[in-house]
């Protein structure tokens, strides 16, 4: 946990761009974006991914899927769309050990959401 990077982030550790913060939930610009609004939306509780939620975790995630929806509407993103997406694993893509949701739009998506 302690070499975690998103937990660094969280403790200004490594600098990056805050969109929102609260308490519980913190979310910045994907420093890779894939469109024009890409921001990643965590937990400040290491939760290393989705399949070690424990007992109570449900809360955090609804929050969290309330903290998406006013980032989208300060992005204006809120009335034409957005994907939101979780790798979980390493089939799933995920690179970076603590839960976190991209938050992407700004553009007309793909069709396709995965290869
Ligand atoms: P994953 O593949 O784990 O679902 O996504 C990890 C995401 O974190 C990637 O989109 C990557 O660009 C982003 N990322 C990795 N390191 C940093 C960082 O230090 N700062 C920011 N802002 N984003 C990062
Ligand atoms: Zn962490």
């Amino acid at each position: 946990m302690n070499d975690c990077i998103f937990c660094k982030i969280i403790n200004k550790e490594i600098p990056s761009t805050i969109v929102y913060e609260d308490e519980e939930i913190l979310a910045f610009r994907d420093i890779n974006p894939v469109a024009p609004v890409h921001i990643l939306v965590i937990p400040k509780k290491h939760i290393s991914k989705l399949t070690e939620l424990s007992d109570g975790d449900e809360i955090i995630i609804g929050k969290i899927y309330k903290v998406i929806n006013k980032i989208a509407k300060d992005e204006n993103i809120f009335d034409k769309g957005f994907r939101v997406i979780v790798n979980c694993g390493e089939d799933g893509g995920q690179e970076v050990g603590h839960l976190h949701f991209h938050l992407i739009g700004g553009k007309k998506l793909g069709t396709k959401i995965c290869e």
